[in-house]
């Protein structure tokens, strides 16, 4: 079964996510993908993957995705918070890391490990681990 990776990114972040996502464009398109609103759209209209777009962040996208991962239906989550800003849906955001950790579901907030989690996946994705 294919590998369900959430992507979501904050809005200083949303250029990060684009580029990583299109670094990681093969892997990812052999993934089932979900997203928030607007970072979901964002990934599709600059590469053409596939994305199950949830409602926007601040509209409760982030709890529809950690209600799935509860489900046992995510994978692996890639959130590039933005900690300089405040966001008005912080608890919603910390409801969702909570979420990984209770699961225990890999979940990079920042770019380093982000491209770490998209190295072993791509080695997931190819069949070699
Ligand atoms: P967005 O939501 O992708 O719809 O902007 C992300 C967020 O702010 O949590």
């Amino acid at each position: 079964m294919a590998t369900r990776v959430a992507l979501i990114a904050h809005d200083h972040k949303k250029d990060d996510i684009v580029k990583l996502a299109g670094e990681y464009a093969d892997t990812l398109r052999r993934c089932e993908l979900i997203a928030t609103g607007t970072t979901g759209s964002r990934i599709e209209a600059a590469h053409g993957l596939s994305v199950e777009r949830m409602l926007s962040g601040p509209h409760g996208g982030d709890l529809q995705i950690g209600a799935q991962l509860a489900e046992g239906r995510v994978g692996m989550v890639i959130f590039l918070r933005d900690p300089m800003t405040p966001q008005p849906h912080e608890p919603d955001i910390n409801a969702l890391v909570r979420a990984c950790d209770v699961h225990n579901v890999p979940c990079a907030t920042n770019i380093a490990t982000a491209r770490m989690l998209l190295e072993a996946l791509k080695l997931h994705v190819a069949g070699t681990v």
